[in-house]
This record gives C-alpha cells, structure tokens and sequence, in this order.
C-alpha cells in the first residue's frame, strides 16, 4: 500500500509509491526552528517514488543555503517535504497519514538540543553528551 500524508487542513496531500529511507531525527537548532518543533522528523525518499495528489497548487517553497528547502501548505503552514535544487528529497514524518513502516532509527546533534527538551532513554544519538562510552 503506497504511503501518503496531507498537511494539517487537508488542502494538500501527497503519496509515495516507494519506501521510505533513512529516518533521523535532528536536534539543532536549524532543524528545530524549520519544524516548528523540538527536532526535526524526516525521512528521505526516491523523487520518481514521490507524488502530489491533491493541492499542488497550494505549496509555497523556503529555500535556504545549499539548495535545500521545504514546501508548505499555503493555507495552514503544514511543512510536508523537503527539497533539494528544487526536486523532493525527503517528507516530514508528522504529516504522514498511519504506518510509513520505518521508524526514526537515530537521533543527531543531541548536543545542540533545546535546554527544556528531554531526550527519551535509550534511543540512539550521535553528537552530544548522551553518547557516553560505557565500555
Ligand atoms: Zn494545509
Ligand atoms: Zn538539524
């Protein structure tokens, strides 16, 4: 069953024929301001896999350096992908509709991380404090 997501008023929605790839969640404080959130939730996925169902029309884009930026809903503010030199590259979990079947495999920049945000026990991290060698 394909994967699809919508933004928060519906006005959008999208469906990927593929799978999803590479679930990470980032703790810095880009990521953090770009979703609106404590981390950012994304996954990445194959553009071919990738298409608009309904309210193409209503996306407005933010590019920022590199050529990578996100495309939202117009109406609501939902972010629902992420692109890179204008192609989608990657999707935010939060829009997802049900199961996408992957789960966030790892956490980055944890270092960086909001001073009022708590990081669950025993997930995996990378860059930061909570990544203590104990043997
Ligand atoms: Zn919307
Ligand atoms: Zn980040």
């Amino acid at each position: 069953m394909a994967i699809s997501g919508e933004c928060f008023c519906g006005q959008v929605s999208y469906e990927i024929s593929g799978r999803l790839r590479d679930a990470r969640s980032c703790h810095c404080s880009r990521c953090r301001k770009a979703f609106s959130s404590q981390a950012s939730a994304y996954a990445l996925v194959e553009s071919d896999e990738f298409q608009w169902v309904r309210g193409a029309q209503q996306l407005t884009s933010y590019v920022s350096n590199a050529g990578f930026g996100f495309q939202f809903c117009r109406n609501c503010g939902s972010t629902l992908c992420g692109t890179f030199n204008g192609e989608v590259h990657g999707v935010t979990l939060g829009c997802i509709n049900g199961d996408p079947e992957i789960e966030i495999g790892y956490h980055i920049y944890v270092d960086s991380k909001a001073v009022w945000e708590v990081i669950p026990a025993g997930v995996t991290t990378f860059g930061g404090p909570l990544v203590e060698a104990s043997d």
